[in-house]
């Protein structure tokens, strides 16, 4: 008997960080940055995933598409629009998480009227009878479901963040303050803390999820729990960490993983952030993925991955620096 064919499959990209300059190196000094090369990457990427078969249904970016040196040399909007252009190729949708560095070039208000923004990619809300499509105010996470019985939440890790917001605005204040009060340091990107910060999360680079997304996470979760749906949630952080390094992390990653904890439904938790990549299967049984960086990918190799979605597994094929894997759901 032939094996049966995936529900769906879909393609992952993470931290592209294109910007039309020199290679340059990270902030340890080690480790090369290919920030022109990292454009070919991606339309090798994109001319993959048009070959695929069956086809993709989608694509997920997961955040830090353009570099942050973008801002400083007045490109930022010529770069997001060679990236948008490449991805543009694709005859499906891309789902955007918003990183940090996206938030370096632009402010929330103005990526919220961009080809990043999630009113590009979210289908109308045919499904959502049962929840709102969005948490309130300017949070930019949203869910949709692309099979039967299989939904994709994508969750905004800077929704408290003082990156991409007014200095006066409420939020940008309490942002400030949570993070002033776990990191002495005068350099809030600086996880160095006397004697060691305990949460050394709480960094300016990374973010967090406010009370009322993760109450609009818990009603959609509540959902997909209700219907036996399977879902995978993406964000450009990652929130367990056996998937990343302590610093990588959103700040209340805790509170997102008690969210998940409190379901049966997510299978799947895939970020990007962490250049160098992570994975583990928690003690719940979820999957937490967190894919290595195009912008650390030298040209004659990539990082990019297809995933098919099987009713009890999905199958990851990575190619360059991303490795093959089989990921087994936890039975219902
Ligand atoms: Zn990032």
């Amino acid at each position: 008997m032939a094996a049966a064919p995936p529900l769906l499959c879909f393609g992952v990209i993470a931290d592209i960080q294109y910007a039309d300059a020199e290679d340059g190196y990270d902030f340890g000094g080690c480790r090369r940055r290919y920030y022109r090369q990292s454009l070919g990457l991606l339309r090798d990427a994109v001319e993959a995933w048009a070959a695929e078969r069956p086809p993709l249904a989608f694509v997920l970016q997961l955040g830090d598409s353009i570099d942050g040196l973008n801002a400083r040399r007045g490109a930022a909007e010529a770069a997001l629009e060679r990236v948008l252009a490449v991805l543009g190729r694709l005859p499906v949708p891309v789902h955007h998480a918003w990183g940090n560095h996206e938030l370096y070039n632009f402010s929330r208000a103005r990526l919220a009227r961009s080809g990043l923004s999630a009113a590009v990619a979210r289908p109308p809300g045919r499904d959502c009878q049962a929840c709102h499509c969005s948490p309130a105010g300017d949070c930019q996470a949203y869910h949709f479901s692309p099979a039967v019985r299989v939904r994709v939440v994508v969750l905004d890790a800077y929704d408290l963040s003082i990156l991409g917001r007014e200095p006066d605005s409420p939020r940008y204040q309490e942002s400030l303050r949570l993070l002033r009060e776990k990191n002495p340091n005068d350099n809030l990107n600086s996880p160095a803390g006397t004697p060691g910060l305990e949460e050394p999360q709480f960094v300016e680079f990374n973010g967090g999820f406010s009370q009322a997304q993760l109450d609009w996470f818990n009603e959609v979760l509540k959902f997909s729990d209700e219907n036996q749906e399977k879902v995978v949630v993406m964000g450009h952080l990652p929130i367990h960490p056996d998937a990343s390094d302590r610093v990588c992390l959103a700040w209340n990653y805790k509170d997102a993983l008690s969210v998940i904890y409190s379901h049966r439904c997510v299978v799947c938790f895939l970020a990007g952030h962490l250049h160098d990549g992570g994975y583990c299967l928690d003690s719940h049984g979820v999957h937490h993925l967190t894919l290595e960086g195009v912008i650390e990918t030298p040209p004659e190799s990539n990082a990019f991955g297809t995933i098919y979605v099987y009713e009890d597994k999905m199958i990851l094929k990575g190619r360059g620096r991303i490795s093959d894997r089989v990921m087994h759901f936890r039975k219902w």
